[in-house]
């Protein structure tokens, strides 16, 4: 079977295409698939916004009548939650302070917003949803039909650290302290990583879902 990742990050396809390789004998990105979805996130919560990509990923699927074999589409949709800050930044956290904006400076300004919070008020979490909609061949003659979206949440939670640190990872990791490591996430391998983050154990609750279904 499969895979088409609504992603065109390639890191992010590295580890999906470890974690599903015994369910899939491939996983594709959009671009190689030949399709290409880019739906607004209206959504108000991960799960919501996962299940948009996927939607609108597999109906260009389905209108595309390219797959004479079953196919599963999948997405993710990730961030950071950060509780002395009301949840923030969240379902915004690629937007927040700004797209463009280096995540150097962006955690520099996290830091500074938590200046005076103490350790036990710095708790946060990455939260990553992953959405799937197997996409039956055959199916691109009644696209109008609601197919059902299979969602997976998981977290990794940890706390605000109190400076930068590490050169691994990607985004807000610098920041972001596993009391359990003594480190931040990007002081870990990304072996490590994988092992215990947000998005590895989504995508692996997500290939066991996917296991009872095909
Ligand atoms: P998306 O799921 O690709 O839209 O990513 C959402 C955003 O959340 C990323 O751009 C990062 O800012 C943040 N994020 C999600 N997962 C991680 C992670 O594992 N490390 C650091 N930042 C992350």
């Amino acid at each position: 079977m499969k895979i088409i990742f609504a992603t065109g990050n390639e890191n992010k396809l590295r580890e999906i295409r470890e974690i599903m390789s015994d369910l899939a004998d491939e996983t594709v990105s959009m671009k190689e698939a030949g399709v290409s979805a880019d739906p607004e996130e209206t959504g108000s919560t991960f799960a919501e916004n996962a299940e948009i990509k996927v939607r609108a990923c597999a109906a260009l699927v389905k209108e595309s009548g390219r797959f004479s074999e079953d196919v599963i589409v999948m997405a993710d949709d990730s961030g950071l939650v950060i509780d002395a800050l009301g949840g923030e930044p969240g379902i915004y956290s690629a937007r927040y302070l700004g797209h463009e904006t280096p995540y150097d400076q962006k955690n520099r300004m996290i830091l500074e917003r938590l200046n005076d919070v103490p350790a036990e008020h710095r708790s946060a979490r990455f939260v990553c949803a992953v959405a799937a909609e197997i996409v039956r061949a055959g199916t691109e003659n009644h696209p109008s039909e609601r197919a059902e979206v299979l969602i997976s949440q998981e977290t990794m939670e940890g706390r605000i650290a109190d400076d930068i640190a590490g050169e691994n990872g990607f985004g807000y990791d610098p920041i972001f302290f596993l009391p359990d490591y003594g480190k931040t996430s990007a002081e870990i391998s990304p072996e490590e990583k994988n092992a215990i983050s947000h998005r590895g154990k989504a995508l692996r609750a997500m290939r066991e879902q996917l296991k009872r279904r095909i």
